[in-house]
């Protein structure tokens, strides 16, 4: 039996879109499930418009998911000779002419055809055939190299996700595989770079599904063996379009950015256009135990930001908290605040209520920055009756012993000595020293904090 090889091959346009994050996750996960091999390749091919900013961010986004692979990055631009040399032995064998029809006279055609309710297909004028004579070769125009396309029969295959496919080559036309400037076109590369690394497996998003049957017959004139295709269904935003820039975050970078962990990502992007009973929520181990290619959804799945929230939450809240604190570090040190030692248990006493890191620094900023608590917050809490009892609290606070159980005592002494309650006591504290009255319990709060911010911030308003 082969071993399974299975690839992602980002364009470095931009960064990682969620769609193609969430095709390398099941390559990822299938290869690492059956014992193969994973292969990243990077197609740079649309020289105008890959850059190296995106193949940085592309490698720094798949580091963060945790989709490590075990060959690449290739780059496609450095293995121009090996493509033309293909293109020449196809050229050799009759499967490849050149052509030299200009763009006018391409578009005269496509015109033409349309205008009679015909599929717009090249009209074959410089595809050699036995007996045809060819038109004079023009001065001063550079051909492009197309495929010689079967004009028969269908191209048939069983796609991982959508089941039989059946596409007849009268509906596709010859395949221009080099362009005048001598560069290989996405469907002639691919497939010699899937032929040359072996791949078993290609999932791939379904704005694809089109280039397939071109890409079989070019596997078949090469006489490679052909992978097994699945294409994956697009993502749909909220609003039931093709998640889009326009729409809110489509790449893996902008949800980092935004306080997601990588382990929450990448559950919710298995978990969208597959199953595993009725899971929710698991790991990546547990996607490499469960993905072995079946379960795919045939239909679009729906982006469901509160879901992720959801998911994203369980992570935040289940994460050690020393992690957590390197997590949540950037996103403080983002504010201008210093942290320190502090700042794991913070990050402990608050991780269940925070749905992003974006949140838990908020919370954690109220301990290294300053709090601005709401005025109609004051103006409920902080009375003038409660005042004294202010006074009387700072007071033990400024001796008591300075953790937990020494503040606890202290605040207990205070409501003995005024008879009162203590939420009457603890929601004037949490709106001076958090600036919030929504906290967890106040003598875990005021422990974390230092003792002369708490004794400022409760006289200062
Ligand atoms: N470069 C293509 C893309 O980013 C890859 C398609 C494929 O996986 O064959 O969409």
């Amino acid at each position: 039996m082969s071993t399974v090889r299975t690839r992602i091959a980002p364009s470095p346009t931009g960064f990682l879109h969620l769609g193609t994050a969430r095709t390398a996750l099941y390559s990822w996960a299938f290869a690492r499930h059956s014992g193969g091999k994973f292969v990243l390749r990077i197609e740079d091919t649309d020289v105008a418009r890959s850059t190296q900013d995106s193949v940085d961010q592309i490698l720094v986004a798949m580091k963060w998911l945790g989709l490590d692979y075990d060959e690449g990055p290739v780059y496609q631009m450095q293995r121009l000779d090996r493509y033309t040399a293909v293109v020449e032995q196809l050229m050799t064998e009759g499967k490849a002419y050149r052509c030299y029809s200009t763009p006018e006279e391409l578009d005269a055609v496509r015109e033409a055809k349309k205008a009679r309710s015909e599929k717009p297909l090249y009209d074959g004028r410089w595809r050699p055939e036995p007996g045809k004579t060819l038109p004079l070769v023009p001065d001063g125009v550079k051909p492009v190299i197309r495929f010689k396309n079967p004009t028969e029969g269908d191209v048939t295959w069983n796609d991982l996700v959508k089941g039989p496919i059946t596409i007849n080559n009268r509906e596709i036309d010859d395949l221009i595989i080099v362009r005048a400037d001598g560069i290989p076109t996405y469907n002639f590369a691919v497939v010699v770079d899937d032929w040359d690394m072996h791949i078993t497996h290609v999932y791939r998003g379904d704005e694809h599904i089109n280039n397939t049957p071109w890409q079989i017959n070019i596997f078949n004139a090469l006489g490679a063996p052909l992978p097994q295709f699945g294409h994956c269904p697009v993502i749909l935003g909220d609003d039931g379009q093709k998640l889009s820039k326009r729409r809110g975050a489509v790449s893996v970078t902008a949800y980092q950015e935004a306080g997601y962990l990588p382990e929450a990502l990448l559950n919710y992007l298995a978990r969208l256009g597959w199953s595993h009973g009725d899971e929710e929520l698991f790991t990546a181990e547990q996607i490499v135990t469960w993905f072995d290619g079946t379960h795919l959804n045939k239909s679009p799945a729906q982006w469901d930001p509160a879901k992720l929230l959801w998911v994203n939450a369980h992570y935040v809240k289940t994460a050690d908290n020393a992690r957590l604190a390197k997590l949540v570090t950037p996103f403080v040190r983002a504010k201008g605040l210093d942290i320190d030692e502090r700042l794991a248990d913070i990050c402990g006493l608050f991780k269940d209520r925070c749905e992003t890191l974006v949140v838990l620094a908020n919370w954690v900023s109220a301990f290294y920055g300053q709090v601005t608590p709401k005025p109609e917050e004051i103006t409920q809490h902080v009375t003038q009756a409660i005042r004294p009892v202010l006074d009387s609290l700072s007071q033990s606070l400024s001796s008591c012993t300075w953790d937990k159980a020494g503040i606890a005592a202290a605040i207990k002494d205070v409501l003995t000595q005024h008879g009162i309650k203590m939420p009457q006591l603890a929601m004037p504290v949490r709106v001076l020293v958090m600036g919030t009255a929504q906290t967890p319990s106040l003598d875990a709060v005021l422990a974390l904090s230092k003792r002369e911010v708490v004794l400022q911030r409760l006289k200062s308003v």
